[in-house]
């Protein structure tokens, strides 16, 4: 039988257990996962693309049908080019909603045999993204419990706090 791959794109600037909790879900109802960081919307992250690959990688370093990669282009054709079935997408709050069924419209009609499959984290996890993260650690907030330590440490250092 094939196997089933998917892909997890975003730009995990930096990786948050919320994104985590998506991965772990995910590995459940698929054979393989590929976490893809989209590039084409970096204006300006505060982790390069290097990094970001670095914390990824370390945080999935368990996992063996996880692999971290980035993509330049429309995500549903790195979807074909790699034989995916479906793409990730993590839902939070009401207000994720209205922008993510636009990209997956969008997405079914660029290639309609890639399915969006969206997934709901752990309730602890809702109200984390990336930006949030960013933000509080520049502000010198306590950002641990949110964040992986490897990522924590990272934060620390980029923000001298
Ligand atoms: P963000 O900067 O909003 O964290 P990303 O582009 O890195 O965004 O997110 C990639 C995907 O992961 C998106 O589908 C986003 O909704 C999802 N995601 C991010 N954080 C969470 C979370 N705490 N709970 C559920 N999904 C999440």
């Amino acid at each position: 039988m094939s196997q089933k791959i998917v892909i997890y794109p975003g730009s995990f600037d930096p990786i948050t257990h919320g994104h985590l909790d998506v991965i772990d879900r995910a590995i459940n109802l698929f054979d393989h996962l590929i976490i893809t960081i989209a590039t084409h919307r970096d204006k300006e992250p505060l982790f390069d693309l290097d990094e970001r690959l670095e914390m990824i990688r370390a945080c999935t370093a368990d996992y063996e049908n996880v692999e971290t990669t980035f993509y330049d282009g429309l995500i549903v054709d790195f979807a074909r080019e790699k034989g995916a079935c479906a793409l990730i997408r993590g839902l939070r709050f009401v207000s994720d909603i209205e922008f993510e069924f636009q990209l997956a419209w969008v997405n079914r009609h660029l290639n309609k045999d890639v399915n969006t499959v969206f997934l709901m984290t752990d309730a602890k996890y809702m109200h984390l993204s990336s930006s949030v993260i960013r933000e509080a650690a520049d502000l010198g907030g306590d950002i641990d419990i949110y964040v992986p330590p490897v990522v924590a440490e990272r934060l620390h250092e980029k923000f001298g706090k």
